[in-house]
């Protein structure tokens, strides 16, 4: 049987009358992917206008067989950032967290069975462009380290799926509790029962 150890216990929404959303539309991958484009070539530019010595440098390195292997630990990297944040804030245990690769867009994903509370969902949808994409992009321009700021476009760019499913929590209401949906990009949401 499949049990869930997350923090808030499955409802059955069936005979509670509870609302529950399915948001799994099939335009948020493409959309995922032209933010992606947006953010990759808009963060360029920005980075270019804010940081002097930006130009060929970054290019030549992120040439390199080197960085190409940076970049795909990168990315390992920002999965495993969503698992632990699912495991620490999300509650969830080992045994919930799925790590597979998506044939379709080539890219690795992590997923996870049994609901969990929408600002968990929120943080581990979130961590791995604030830690790895935001955070170091801002340091770079700081401290005008060039090549930490092309990586960190890179990892902007790398997170437009999971910018795209954070603008769909927006607006849900706060006690909401959500499922992964494992079959493609998006999530399904309870909705709290109104006082
Ligand atoms: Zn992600």
């Amino acid at each position: 049987m499949a049990t869930s150890s997350c923090r808030i216990r499955p409802v059955n929404y069936e005979t509670d009358g509870v609302s529950v959303i399915e948001i799994s539309d099939s335009w948020m991958y493409s959309a995922a992917v032209l933010l992606g484009l947006i953010l990759l070539v808009g963060g360029w530019k920005l980075a270019a206008l804010v940081t002097p010595g930006f130009g060929m440098d970054p290019v030549l390195a992120l040439s390199s067989t080197v960085t190409v292997a940076i970049f795909v630990l990168s990315i390992l990297v920002h999965e495993m950032i969503h698992t632990v944040t699912l495991l620490t804030i999300g509650g969830c245990r080992w045994a919930d967290v799925r790590l597979g690769i998506s044939w379709r867009s080539l890219t690795p994903y992590v997923s996870w069975s049994g609901p969990i509370a929408l600002r968990h969902y929120q943080a581990s949808v979130l961590a791995p462009f604030l830690a790895m994409g935001l955070v170091p992009f801002v340091l770079g321009c700081w401290f005008n380290a060039p090549v930490v700021v092309a990586w960190a476009v890179l990892m902007i760019s790398a997170a437009a799926g999971d910018l795209v499913l954070f603008s769909r929590t927006v607006g849900l209401p706060g006690q909401s509790v959500v499922w992964d949906n494992q079959k493609m990009l998006g999530f399904s949401a309870i909705l709290p029962t109104p006082e």
